[in-house]
Formats: structure tokens, C-alpha cells, sequence
């Protein structure tokens, strides 16, 4: 070090703070073109002020932020799990209980301009009724059926169900009470001409096929992850769409068990699909949440090695 380093190192740190005339900023910086040790000088007093914001304010702010997102998607997953627990649990409550064809579950009047009005006893809280049209015979055949569920048992009662069958036309008209249960229907309006079988109402297994395609449909992602296992870019939306068929199983198995028959398959498709768009936006959240809380253990074990 020179003479002349001396006097620079001397006004090196306001130098470097810009509190310098003009004058001497040009001097210094001539000295630092051809001095490296003064260069070092100054290198090294810049860096501790521009290092400490870094090291400390910046992963502060980030740990911050992690954490109000981490808290955001617990408070979220809690939800949406509340959600999907209480959707399962109206699902169960609200499915029908079919009653089974009774004296005195209804009346059947007939009405003076030709309609036709079925009154049911107190205990039915819902009905719905199938139309057909039996080309052969020119015949209007209804089938209706009555039920309760376990929610309307235990709630106010709803009142008296009634339901009419207009006669805008003139075809004839036969009403059967659709049991629901595997027994024949009942003949309740209109007569049997042909002394036909008043037939069965059947179930419908249209939830069978829905399951079935959920099950295939997993199976053959799980291969495509397998085998793609290595390419990271596909197998994180792979993941994620994975966890569709199986909210769809899962929704399926809490809503009807190992049923897959149903007297009412819209509404039973209904449920189990809001129940498997809620199980699969809880799946996504807690596996977010499950994978920050492994990566945090790992990082808090490398620390104390
Ligand atoms: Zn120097």
C-alpha cells in the first residue's frame, strides 16, 4: 500500500456512501482504476450493507408469506372437509324410503272437469310419478311412488303431498303404485283389459357404469404415472388427476356403501358428485399441506445434522 492508498482508504467509506465532491469522486475513482487493493477495500465495504437485507429481511418476508398461505389452505382444507362430511351426511338423511302399496297411503279421486288427484296420507313426505304411453293398447300409464327419509321423520312436517294428473286429452288412463322394493306394481287406477302382468318397477344400475369407468379410469392413470414416473412436468398434472376417480370411488362408497342400485338415480348421481368435487378439492389442499409439512421436516433435520 502506497502513500496515496492511505489517504483513499480514508475516504473510501464516504466514498462509497456518494457523500463526496466531485472533485474527489474523480480522484478516486482514477486511483481505483489501477489500484486492486483499494478496489478490495471497497468491494468489501459495500458488501456487508448489501448482504444484510438479503440474508435477513428477504426469507423473513418469505417465511411470512409461507406461512399465511400454509394457514390459508389449513382453515380451507378444514372447510371443504366440514362440507363434504355434512353433503355425505344429507345424502344419507334425504335418500327416499319407499313405502311399500297400503291401504289408506292415498286416494285416488276423480275430478269433475276429468282430472285425476291422488292424495297421500301424512306419512309421505315426497312422490314422483314415470309417464309412458303404451302405443299398443293407446294407453297413458303412470307410475307413481311415495316415500319419507330419515330427515323428514325428525324435522316439521312438510304437509299433505297432493298430485293430479291432468286429462287434457282423451286417451285412457292407468295409474300403477310403483312398491319399489321388487314386488309387482298396483293396479290403482283404470283396468287391466288385457289381464296383462302389471309388471315390476326395477331398479336402475346406472351407477354401476359411472363406478366401473372411475375404476378404470384410476387404473390406467396409475400406469401412465408408473411409466411416465420420471418425467416431472406430466406427472404433477398426472397427480392431480388421479385424485378425480378417486373422490369419485370414495363419494360413491360413503354416499351408497357397495350399492349400486338405485330407485332414484339422478339424485344419488347428484350427491355423490357434489361429494367427489369436495373430496377432491380436500384431497388437493391436504396433500399441499402434507407435502410442506415433509419438506419442512427434512429441512429441520438437515439443520440439527
Ligand atoms: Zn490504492
Amino acid at each position: 500500500m502506497s502513500h496515496k492508498c492511505n489517504i483513499i482508504k480514508d475516504i473510501l467509506p464516504l466514498y462509497a456512501e456518494d457523500m463526496v465532491s466531485t472533485d474527489t469522486r474523480e480522484f478516486v475513482s482514477e486511483h481505483l482504476e489501477h489500484c486492486e487493493a483499494c478496489r478490495a477495500e471497497l468491494a468489501h465495504m459495500r458488501k456487508p450493507a448489501d448482504f444484510i437485507p438479503d440474508a435477513a429481511v428477504v426469507p423473513l418476508k418469505r417465511i411470512k408469506k409461507g406461512l399465511f398461505i400454509k394457514r390459508l389452505q389449513t382453515v380451507f382444507f378444514t372447510a371443504i372437509l366440514a362440507c363434504a362430511i355434512a353433503a355425505v351426511a344429507f345424502g344419507i338423511l334425504t335418500s327416499p324410503k319407499f313405502f311399500p302399496y297400503s291401504d289408506g297411503l292415498f286416494q285416488v279421486i276423480d275430478g269433475p272437469d276429468g282430472s285425476i288427484a291422488i292424495t297421500f296420507d301424512n306419512k309421505v313426505t315426497g312422490y314422483s310419478c314415470m309417464k309412458e304411453f303404451d302405443n299398443e293398447t293407446e294407453t297413458e300409464i303412470y307410475r307413481i311412488n311415495a316415500w319419507t327419509t330419515t330427515w323428514d321423520l325428525h324435522s316439521s312436517h312438510r304437509g299433505r303431498q297432493n298430485m293430479v294428473i291432468p286429462s287434457d286429452r282423451e286417451p285412457k288412463i292407468r295409474i300403477f303404485y310403483a312398491q319399489n322394493d321388487g314386488s309387482e306394481d298396483v293396479l290403482i287406477y283404470g283396468s287391466n283389459e288385457n289381464a296383462e302382468e302389471n309388471g315390476v318397477t326395477l331398479p336402475r344400475l346406472i351407477l354401476m357404469p359411472y363406478f366401473l369407468f372411475a375404476l378404470f379410469a384410476l387404473v390406467a392413470l396409475a400406469i401412465m404415472r408408473f411409466l411416465l414416473r420420471n418425467k416431472s412436468a406430466v406427472t404433477i398434472w398426472l397427480d392431480r388427476v388421479l385424485l378425480f376417480p378417486i373422490s369419485y370411488l370414495a363419494a360413491h362408497l360413503c354416499t351408497k356403501g357397495i350399492r349400486f342400485t338405485t330407485y332414484s338415480s339422478q339424485r344419488d348421481f347428484c350427491i355423490i358428485l357434489l361429494v367427489a368435487i369436495l373430496f377432491y378439492f380436500a384431497l388437493l389442499t391436504g396433500k399441499s399441506l402434507y407435502q410442506a409439512k415433509i419438506a419442512a421436516s427434512q429441512k429441520k433435520a438437515e439443520q440439527e445434522r
